[in-house]
């Protein structure tokens, strides 16, 4: 068995964390260092290192990750001022936590999607 990652250990309760919703598949918590004024993490309960690490087996999962992350949105209200979701995948993206995750990020115009070059 390899260590659990650190959002299994949030999922799992073993690290603390502002979480904001949780079920038996997945939990969204507050992101520790925050780049928006609403930046949330919405990761799968179990790890999944990167989207290209997903099988044909996860479809139903990362599709809730997706609905979790529409719905916690919603519930803050920001379907109507927006949002921005990101998932980084590998080095060029800046993926620290090797664990597939939803950024939820809104509550200022967010800009450019990448920086330019530069
Ligand atoms: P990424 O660069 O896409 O892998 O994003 C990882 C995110 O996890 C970063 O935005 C970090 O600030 C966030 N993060 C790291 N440790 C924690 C933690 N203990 N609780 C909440 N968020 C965290």
């Amino acid at each position: 068995m390899s260590e659990p990652t650190l959002f299994e250990r949030i999922a799992q309760g073993d690290i603390p964390a502002d979480i904001v919703y949780q079920d038996d598949r997945v939990t969204a918590f507050h992101d520790i260092a925050p780049q928006a004024p609403v930046h949330i993490l919405v990761v799968p309960n179990r790890a999944i290192a990167t989207v290209h690490d997903a099988q044909p087996g996860d479809e139903a999962l990362l599709g809730h990750l997706l609905l979790t992350a529409g719905a916690i949105a919603r519930d803050l209200g920001l379907d109507t001022s927006g949002y921005r979701l990101i998932v980084n995948n590998g080095p060029d993206a800046g993926q620290e936590v090797f664990h597939l995750h939803v950024h939820i990020l809104a509550g200022r115009a967010l800009g450019p999607i990448v920086q330019p070059p530069g």
